[in-house]
Parts: C-alpha cells; structure tokens; sequence
C-alpha cells in the first residue's frame, strides 16, 4: 500500500505547484529545494547568504538538471526586509501555493553570544513573513520550529502539548515563532503548520564554523585527523533525524487539508534516543573504510550551556495528523550523510 507521501509526491508530480523556500542555500532549505525540482515543482528561493551558502544551490543545480532548475528563481534578499518576503512570494507574476520558512539563525551557543541578532532574524523576519504570506493569500505556511522549545520540560518521550521554560535566547524565538503563528491562525484566518525538528542532519549541512551541528563537526574533523571534543559525559542524548524525513513532514504539512490537522505543531523526528558516545562509535565505524583508525578517541570536557540533557521525540502526532513516515533510521542516514562528506572532504583535498 502506498504511503500518504507517495500519493503526495504522485499528485504533485501530475500537477505541479509553486513553493517559497526561504533560507534556501542552507541545508534544510536546499534539500526542500531539491526535493521540490525533482518532483517537477516551480520553487522561489530566498536567501541572505548569512549561513547559507552558494554552493548548496550549485549543487542542486548540478543534481536536477537544466531542466527542472529552469523552475527555480532566486530572491537574494533579507527576511527583516518586508519588501524582500513579499517579492519572494511571486513566481512568474502570481503568488506562490505554499510556503515553507526555513530562514533563521540557528545554533543556541549563536544566540547566547548574541541575542539581539538571533532576536531581529528569528523574531522580526518571521513575522515579516507571516505578514507577506498572509497578503499574498497563499494556501498554507509551514515554518520550521525547534525541539528547543520543550527548553526543562523533563518528560521523555517529548509530546507536543508539554513544554517547559526555554533554555536559550534561541528557544524564546523559536517559541514566539509558534505564538505568532497561532495568532494569525486565530486572528487572520491563516493557515499554519509548525514542525518542531530535532536534530537534523544530512548532506550539506555545513561541518565548518563556530556554531556548526555535531554530525558534521565531528565527521569532518575526524577525516581531517583533528580531535573531537565531547560537551560532558558522552550520555548526553538526542533524536537524531536524517533530512529525508524532515523534507517529507514539510510537503506532508504544507498540503494537509484536514481541517483538525492544521494550525497545530508537530515534532519531526524518529521518536528514537542515541548518545553522543554512541554517535561518536557510529561515525568513527562508517568512516573506517577511508582510513579513520577504530581507536580513535574523543575527549571529553565541560557541558555546553544552554543544552538540554536528553531529547527524543514523540512522533504519534505527525504520524496520526499528517500520516508521516520516517523512511531513515539512524543508522541509515549516517551513512549516506557520511558518504556525501567523505566525497566533499576528497574534491577539497584532491
Ligand atoms: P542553515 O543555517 O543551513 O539554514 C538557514 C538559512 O537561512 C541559511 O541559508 C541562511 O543564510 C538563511 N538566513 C539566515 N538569516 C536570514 C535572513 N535574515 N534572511 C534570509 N535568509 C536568512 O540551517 P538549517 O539547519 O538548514 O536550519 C533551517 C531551519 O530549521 C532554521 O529555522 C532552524 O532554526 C531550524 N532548525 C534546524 C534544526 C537542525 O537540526 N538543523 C533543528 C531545529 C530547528
């Protein structure tokens, strides 16, 4: 039987939609971008570059073709600019069907070093583009919300309904984003869906930075021999979702007609647990074939301020609402992350 996403992607490929990515030269944006041209889909992208990067586009560029890229147009512009979210609206001179908001500075030690940048992008951009969206009367808006939200909540399996204070000053805007959002809903008749995600990684999420993810940092520090740092003990724990499945929620919610559905937030994860030892096992075992040794240690230091001890998801709901089915288990996803890695480490180091 076929699954709800399969119907989707059938349906859409027999009749093509136009789509707002925004934060599209980053990774999850990119891979929406992808996903979306593959599919035969007409898609605006926008973007400021501030940690998104070209080279995601190129890339995508280079997987789709000349001939589904010739679908894609490109806004360089600023989500604190409300001109900029409403020109990315358009498509060829009508307004976009769906839109989905990527766009935010993300990383909680980012906005613990400054809060007021984080504040002006997370908060003030994400309005603008609730503003844009619901002016250009486009079917539905789904934003990318975070599991950072359940901030000392201690249950786990994290649901949905109960969250405790934020941790961070990232937190606070990824909760307000929801606020916002439930606001229009209630007030504009606007139609929303927020996807809490946790922890996601895949191809083109960037391993360089201050502030970069730990599946990228990690891999790529132990193809270049460099040591890897451990915040804390090692049992520190998280849901790790591969991109496919954070790619499938958002068509999934973008496209939900149910009218129970919608307006609500749903965590996009695997409703699994993995520490950052066993994370650390996982990728040193998949990069052993291109010669990373198997004794290869972390060390461990301090914990990071402003990170939650464990995080695992309840995916009942986005299970039951959207029909969501996460197609990568862990294992899986790392080593497909792990194989784009190593053949970008060898194009930089040929
Ligand atoms: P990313 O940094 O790769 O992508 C974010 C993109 O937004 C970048 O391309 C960046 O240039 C762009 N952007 C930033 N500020 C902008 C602005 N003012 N105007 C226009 N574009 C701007 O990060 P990502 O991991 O792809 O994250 C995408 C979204 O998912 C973010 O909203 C993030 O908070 C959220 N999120 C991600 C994770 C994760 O595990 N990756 C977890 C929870 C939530």
């Amino acid at each position: 039987m076929q699954t709800k996403y399969e119907e989707l992607t059938a349906r859409l490929s027999a009749k093509p939609r136009a789509w707002l990515v925004t934060g599209a030269a980053g990774f999850i944006g990119s891979n929406l971008v992808e996903t979306l041209l593959r599919l035969g889909q007409r898609v605006v992208g926008l973007d400021n570059f501030a940690t998104g990067h070209q080279r995601n586009l190129d890339e995508v560029r280079a997987l789709v073709g000349a001939e589904q890229w010739a679908n894609f147009q490109f806004v360089e512009g600023d989500i604190r600019q409300l001109d900029d979210c409403r020109s990315a609206m358009i498509f060829d001179g009508a307004a976009v069907d769906y839109v989905l908001h990527q766009a935010a500075l993300g990383s909680v030690p980012r906005s613990l070093a400054d809060p007021i940048t984080t504040d002006g992008v997370n908060i003030g951009g994400f309005l603008n583009m609730l503003v844009a969206a619901r002016d250009a009367k486009v079917k539905s808006f789904t934003y990318a919300a975070s599991s950072s939200t359940y901030g000392d909540h201690p249950g786990l399996p994290k649901v949905e309904d109960r969250i405790g204070k934020p941790l961070s000053p990232y937190a606070v805007t990824k909760y307000v984003n929801e606020l916002y959002a439930d606001v229009f809903a209630r007030c504009y008749g606007f139609q929303t869906i927020g996807l809490r995600y946790f922890n996601v990684f895949g191809p083109r999420q960037d391993p360089d930075g201050a502030y970069a993810a730990v599946i990228p940092k990690w891999t790529s520090a132990m193809l270049k021999r460099e040591t890897i740092y451990i915040n804390g003990d090692g049992e520190t724990s998280r849901d790790f979702c591969y991109i496919a499945n954070a790619v499938q929620a958002n068509l999934l919610a973008a496209t939900c007609e149910d009218e129970g559905a919608l307006n609500r937030v749903y965590n996009v994860a695997l409703g699994d647990r993995t520490t950052l030892a066993e994370l650390f096992r996982l990728i040193r075992v998949n990069l052993q074939p291109f010669g990373v040794a198997k004794d290869v240690k972390p060390v461990f230091r301090d914990f990071r301020a402003g990170d939650v001890r464990h995080s695992q998801a309840d995916i009942g709901n986005a299970q039951g609402a959207l029909g969501y089915r996460p197609t990568h288990r862990i294992a899986q996803g790392i080593e497909e992350a792990i194989g784009w890695y190593v053949r970008k480490h060898r194009e930089t180091h040929a």
